[in-house]
């Protein structure tokens, strides 16, 4: 039996067991080199493959289009939510922002630093529990572009075979649900996601952007980490990049394509592991699920009891079936369990399982 949990959490969250299993042994000496990975020089040779197979297997993952660029930056999306405004909100420009959780929250305010942000739809009032709707939404005139959170981890709310119906550039914050489906590369400008979800460990960004916006970001004005220009110019190695890092989400988008071989595949999974739990909360008056149906994550499913002491008392019997960091965050109190394209479906079973049990107990 293998001595990992099943690991709810919602980040930094679990990893493919093939992955961490190849980097045990990678740390030690890669391409038999006799060096670990995190021992090579950026600039040397077997860097350059790392990087370069990086790009090639994560192009080939999201089918990314030869007109974006793929960047592997630093400072987690929480650093992208402020150069992406001092890159792409002129002055005299108003940018357009979804507000729809917390992260959606903390990029406003990173915004507002910089430029005049409008914010064209909240669901703040239902404490985010659903995506908005066209008729909730509000755009400005001529937007310099239009940001939302397509998965909005905390509230297990999720964008579904829809787009933000705006005619301003898109961008979407992919940081949890990157690569758990499939991406219509037509609808975006750019889009980020903070790898310690579906791709990898914290503090790592993946951006893909369009060539063309990328040509609108100011170049040589910014702190050049700050500047896209340079960081695609210099193919992410500006300064010493985190090379373990880049070197872990390559090995996570050769997982994929080994696993799944397409993101339909991933999300095929996905969404029958998602509807386990789903299924389940929808046939039973004991918990409440957070997000309205049509909103629903199938990367988060968050959901509570009826009293916050059973959510306590659920949360320490669960640990005991090894179900670990199922805690809601404090805003939603409860339970979530975040079930990203490493979590696997047995974990999923398990925990239904014992939310059986566990309502068989106290209901
Ligand atoms: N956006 C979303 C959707 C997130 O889930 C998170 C982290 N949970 C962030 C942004 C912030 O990411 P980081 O802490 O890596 O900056």
């Amino acid at each position: 039996m293998s001595d990992r949990a099943y690991n709810f959490s919602a980040g930094p969250a679990i990893l493919p067991e093939p992955v961490i299993q190849q980097a045990q042994k990678d740390i030690w000496n890669i391409f038999d080199t006799g060096m670990g990975v995190c021992e090579l020089s950026h600039r040397g040779k077997h860097y350059d493959r790392i990087l370069e197979e990086a790009e090639a297997d994560c192009r080939e993952v999201g089918r990314i289009p030869d007109n974006f660029r793929v960047l592997f930056l630093q400072g987690g999306a929480t650093l992208q939510t402020a150069m992406i405004p001092m890159s792409f909100l002129p002055a005299g420009r108003t940018a357009d922002y979804f507000h729809t959780g917390k992260w959606a929250t903390e990029a406003i305010a990173e915004a507002r630093k910089f430029g005049k942000v409008h914010v064209c739809a909240s669901t703040e009032k239902g404490v985010f529990n659903h995506i908005p709707s066209p008729a909730e939404t509000n755009f400005s005139e001529n937007a310099a572009y239009c940001h939302y959170v397509t998965n909005n981890t905390i509230y297990g709310t999720q964008w579904h075979n829809r787009y933000p119906d705006t005619s301003a550039p898109l961008i979407g914050d992919m940081s949890s649900d990157m690569y758990s489906r499939p991406i219509d590369w037509s609808k975006y400008a750019m889009v980020y996601a903070s790898a310690q979800k579906n791709l990898g460990p914290s503090g790592q960004i993946l951006a893909v952007i369009n060539d063309d916006f990328l040509a609108t970001a100011p170049e040589g004005k910014l702190a050049a980490m700050l500047d896209y220009q340079v960081q695609a110019k210099k193919q992410s190695r500006f300064n010493t990049p985190n090379t373990f890092a880049v070197y872990l989400m390559g090995q996570v988008f050769k997982w994929i394509l080994k696993e799944f071989g397409t993101l339909e595949e991933v999300d095929r999974y996905n969404t029958e592991k998602a509807n386990l739990i789903y299924d389940y909360l929808d046939n039973s008056d004991f918990y409440v699920g957070h997000a309205e149906p049509e909103s629903r994550s199938l990367m988060n499913v968050a959901f509570r009891c009826q009293t916050p002491e059973l959510d306590a008392l659920f949360i320490k019997q669960s640990a005991e079936h090894n179900i670990t960091t199922i805690k809601g965050h404090r805003s939603t109190g409860g339970m979530r369990a975040s079930i990203y394209n490493a979590f696997p479906r047995e974990g999923c079973e398990v925990l239904v399982k014992f939310m059986k049990s566990f309502e068989r107990e106290n209901g």
